[in-house]
């Protein structure tokens, strides 16, 4: 695969906007490059446009390369800088898996792309060949999210593998939710297969989706061209410090981890029991997919008490179903004392 022939032209072209941070790196005493105001440290100075040292930290955590990470806004930045470098509006078009994120959609409909599904098997899971079978000469990305939300289950590895072989574009496994998974993350195969992204995040294991911090991780190519089309300055000096913090602390997320994993064993154990639940499906994310009797009816009744979970009703394949997240011991129990009355 040449990325190049895989860019759009008008980027491939593009001459990236060069601040004043970008000419000048290292240390020095007297600051009087980029018409900052000098007091108010330390918010008076620009972030580091390419956060180094929030990145070497990631790299010790995750195993990735600096090199090799991209960091934004949350994972809706590199979602949609995908679609701004590698889709041409109205001509291109990406492949995603249905039901999923709603995101990819949303993204591609704000850039004007082609959105094709490819609606996901009574396992919830994918057949590399149809996957393919969706793909025509102007698609440039295929989404994939595993654990996928809101099925909740991994993505057969071997069939990623299989799409990520034949398919000559981009390969996006999105991994929000891998630090609940009993799978391997796709983050060591980044040598292996020079078109794979990988999305994590801050905002769920990681407890700081108030941050906005989203992670994609690929070959120091795609990581260019990344960088080369997001804002400046696009992540802001709080975020990074309180990332810093967060990475300091990489216990606390393990322990969270750990409570919110066994929280949702017991979660799904409970949930056998109550009467209005149809059926509960397997799940390695922080979350459970619930198939209900009475399912608006339901979802209506819990928010009337102040209780929120989300009402996938009307999506794909999910017909009747909430998809529950994972909280506190007391949230969880108190979720399941209105459940069972219904
Ligand atoms: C929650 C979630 C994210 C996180 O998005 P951020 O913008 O990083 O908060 C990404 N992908 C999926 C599938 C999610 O469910």
């Amino acid at each position: 695969m040449k990325l190049d022939d895989l860019l759009r032209e008008n980027i491939r072209k593009l001459q990236p906007y060069s601040c004043a941070r970008d000419e000048f790196k290292g240390e020095a005493s007297v600051y009087l490059d980029a018409n900052e105001n000098p007091y108010n440290a330390p918010y008076n100075r620009y972030p580091d446009p390419l956060q180094w040292e929030l990145k070497e930290k990631i790299s010790k955590v995750k195993h990735v390369a600096p090199e090799n990470i991209f960091l934004g806004n949350g994972s809706d930045e590199p979602i949609d800088l995908l679609y701004r470098a590698f889709c041409e509006p109205r001509v291109d078009n990406v492949v995603a898996i249905e039901p999923t994120y709603g995101m990819y959609k949303v993204s591609a409909a704000i850039n004007d792309v082609g959105y094709r599904t490819v609606l996901l098997n009574e396992d919830f899971d994918i057949e590399a060949y149809r996957v393919i079978d969706a793909t025509n000469a102007y698609t440039k990305i295929i989404w994939f999210c595993s654990p996928n939300n809101p099925t909740g289950n991994n993505l057969n590895p071997e069939e990623i593998e299989k799409v990520l072989t034949w398919f000559r574009g981009i390969v996006v496994i999105d991994e929000a939710y891998i630090d609940f998974s009993q799978h391997e993350s796709f983050s060591q195969m980044l040598e292996k297969y020079s078109n794979l992204v990988i999305l994590q995040t801050f905002s769920k294991a990681w407890g700081s989706a108030a941050i906005r911090l989203g992670m994609a991780f690929a070959s120091t190519e795609i990581i260019g061209v990344l960088n080369k089309i997001k804002y400046p300055y696009n992540v802001n000096v709080l975020t990074q410090k309180q990332a810093l913090h967060a990475l300091e602390n990489v216990d606390q997320t393990k322990a969270w981890v750990k409570v919110l994993t066994e929280q949702r064993s017991t979660l799904l154990n409970e949930l056998k029991s109550v009467p209005a639940v149809q059926h509960i499906y397997p799940t390695d994310a922080n979350f459970v997919l619930v198939k209900v009797n009475d399912t608006n009816f339901i979802y209506k009744d819990l928010v009337r008490k102040g209780i929120i979970v989300r009402n996938r009703n009307n999506v794909s394949l999910c017909l009747g179903c909430l998809r529950i997240t994972v909280g506190t011991p007391e949230e969880n129990k108190i979720l399941l004392e209105e459940l069972r009355k219904y």
